[in-house]
């Protein structure tokens, strides 16, 4: 992740394309920069945005399992799994917070339902991941 970082977005953005299903991405630069990858006839709704934290845990992760696990699919599962053992921010290295996914327009989907657990970090405001109740 340390080599990750010092890439700009456009860079990872090529990266994750070669390792993703994906055909194209691209940058997007809004409250924060995202990633977004799709086919080259998809439109917005079906691209897949990833911030760029995530990028670079999950391109991390993936070719961490590289020596390990032939499947593409299966590695980049890995790499999806590897963000729950992340205590740090891929990005900036700040400490990540241990949060609870609050629903934003109030309740919750089912009664007695657990809200998820999540690990964001505070100064990106994105989050790393999220522990859903098996
Ligand atoms: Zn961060």
């Amino acid at each position: 992740m340390d080599r990750l970082r010092d890439r700009d977005t456009e860079t990872l953005a090529e990266i994750a394309v070669e390792i993703s299903p994906a055909t194209t991405s691209r940058v997007i630069r809004e409250d924060r920069e995202w990633i977004a990858l799709g086919a080259p006839d998809a439109t917005v709704m079906e691209e897949t945005w990833i911030d760029r934290p995530t990028a670079i845990a999950e391109i991390a992760g993936y070719r961490a399992a590289e020596p390990f696990l032939d499947d593409d699919a299966v590695r980049l599962a890995a790499a999806r799994t590897n963000r729950m053992f992340l205590d740090r921010c891929p990005d900036c290295e700040t400490e990540l917070e241990q949060g609870v996914d609050m629903p934003c327009c109030g309740g919750y989907s089912g009664p007695g339902e657990e809200p998820a657990e999540t690990l964001v970090c505070p100064a990106c405001e994105v989050r790393l991941y999220t522990f859903e109740p098996a």
